[in-house]
């Protein structure tokens, strides 16, 4: 069944896509699954000087790693397109001259210049209802200078006019009714000098003609909203004007103010999606998918930023997801970004995801160790064996990669104290006694006998053992790695592991 709820991803391509970013993408794509609508992503590109060659590329790798495709895009267009601001420069023109037109909106002359000078007068200058009637604009000018001017070609914006004393108002679908009033907001520059709208004309013109039914964005963008309503007026389209909701900020882990990139440097912590490489400063920032985070996991983690399906449910596949969504359930409050519960989703999907599902992203892993597997079944069997202990994918390079190749190097410092001629010897002789065919139990049975033969306790014994097999002191059970690692590789990382304690 298809309907006509369309609603927009728009995302402007300068960089990084932060996590709220994919958020806001998330509920988009949530909400129009959920509704049998359409999600579409606009790329708004009409800021030339903050455009970053590579972003929207990378914008939409990282929708398909989070499986969130859109219906329509740039890629896969629709019957809205073009559906890159920058490809509709011509169809914004139009409609801020109509603004002015019907004395919504004005030309301004005004130069860098002017305007700077007037700054350094008034530090707190704005643009608007109190200063308008002192610069240089279709408001002050004659209506002969102004011809004259836009003959001359004169560089000018539109500016629109906020009015005086007014209360614009409407209903958020997460907020309830929002106010603003009028005098508070300045005359916000609507058409640039290059001919290029700004974000507000741009968004309402764009949500108008492609039939957005539904805005959600962060709630950033509030302070916006009373512009965007006039827009939507006083260009006569109210009627079709789009339901709005404001998403909650993603906070910081403190709670002090809006989750920033910087903040992930200082922290430690990805902020954005997938690693970025900035193309002018060479600069490689780490994402969540490098980090080692099942797009699975990372998605459900940030549905739970800020939404809950009213149980005390935590884990989500997609589809689930779609399912559960609802727009009430969202909640007004920033959500507190905590990183250690980020990593408790990525183990939950590494713990609940089959070994099957789970081994290209382990080849990849190991790979990076020079591993390659050839024994697929085996490979499973170590993935079922530690999935339990790997919060992030990466962590299955140390807690597999001794099932494939020898210890690099021993905790030497946790066996060397306790280290004796006795127990070395004890080792030859039980390495002696392994045969090929001993299940897990039978060789804790023989350890252990020999053990108490030998007056140890086998306590004593079993974490050197296990660092011999391993390294270290993880992984799951040592008799466990024992019987996958086999008679001869055992026999032989005893051998290799006396030579190296006994040193
Ligand atoms: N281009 C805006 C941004 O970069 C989009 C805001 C909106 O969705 O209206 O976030």
């Amino acid at each position: 069944m298809e309907n006509n709820i369309r609603v927009r991803f728009a995302p402007s391509p300068t960089g990084g896509l932060h996590l709220g970013g994919v958020r806001t993408a998330l509920f988009n794509y949530l909400f129009a699954k959920k509704n049998h609508g359409k999600f579409i992503l606009r790329i708004e590109d009409t800021d030339q000087t903050r455009f970053v060659a590579g972003a929207e590329e990378y914008i939409v790798d990282c929708l398909n790693w989070c499986g969130l495709a859109p219906d329509e895009s740039p890629q896969t267009p629709g019957a809205f397109g073009p559906y890159r601001q920058s490809e509709r420069k011509e169809s914004y023109k139009q409609y801020a001259e109509q603004l002015v037109a019907s004395g919504h909106a004005y030309y301004a002359f005004d130069t860098t210049e002017e305007l700077n000078a007037k700054r350094n007068e008034q530090p707190n200058f704005l643009y608007g209802q109190k200063t308008r009637m002192q610069m240089r604009n279709s408001l002050t000018l004659t209506s002969n200078e102004v011809d004259d001017l836009l003959t001359q070609q004169t560089p000018y914006v539109v500016r629109i006019k906020m009015p005086e004393n007014e209360t614009v108002s409407f209903l958020d679908m997460i907020r309830g009714l929002v106010s603003f009033d009028t005098n508070l907001v300045d005359d916000k520059v609507l058409l640039k000098a290059d001919g290029m709208p700004t974000y507000h004309l741009a968004v309402v013109v764009d949500d108008k003609a492609m039939e957005i039914s539904h805005a959600f964005r962060g709630e950033e963008w509030l302070p916006s909203a009373p512009i965007h309503l006039l827009l939507w007026k006083y260009l006569g389209w109210e009627a079709e004007m789009p339901k709005w909701a404001h998403l909650p900020l993603i906070l910081k882990p403190d709670g002090n103010g809006k989750l920033s990139k910087r903040d992930g440097d200082r922290l430690g912590f990805p902020v954005y999606a997938m690693t970025w490489s900035d193309p002018k400063t060479g600069d490689l920032t780490k994402g969540f998918k490098e980090l080692g985070f099942m797009p699975e996991a990372f998605v459900n983690l940030l549905a739970m930023l800020g939404w809950n399906d009213g149980s005390d449910t935590e884990i989500f596949t997609l589809n689930e997801l779609i399912e559960s969504f609802s727009i009430e359930r969202i909640s007004k409050a920033g959500a507190k970004f905590d990183f250690e519960k980020a990593k408790w989703y990525n183990h939950e999907w590494i713990k609940n995801t089959s070994a099957a599902g789970l081994k290209n992203d382990v080849s990849a892993v190991l790979a990076k160790e020079n591993i390659t597997v050839e024994n697929k079944s085996l490979l499973l069997t170590v993935i079922d064996l530690v999935k339990d202990r790997c919060n992030l994918l990466g962590d299955f390079g140390p807690q597999s990669s001794y099932f494939f190749t020898n210890p690099e190097a021993y905790d030497i410092a946790s066996v060397k104290p306790k280290w004796s001629a006795e127990k070395a010897s004890f080792f030859k002789e039980f390495s002696q006694n392994i045969t090929p065919n001993l299940n897990a139990q039978q060789m804790e049975g023989e350890f252990k006998d020999l053990a108490e033969t030998r007056g140890f306790k086998p306590g004593e014994l079993m974490l050197p053992f296990r660092i011999m097999l391993v390294g270290g002191k993880f992984g799951p059970g040592v008799f466990d790695i024992a019987v996958l690692l086999g008679a001869t590789t055992v026999k032989n990382r005893i051998d290799l592991a006396i030579t190296a304690f006994n040193a």
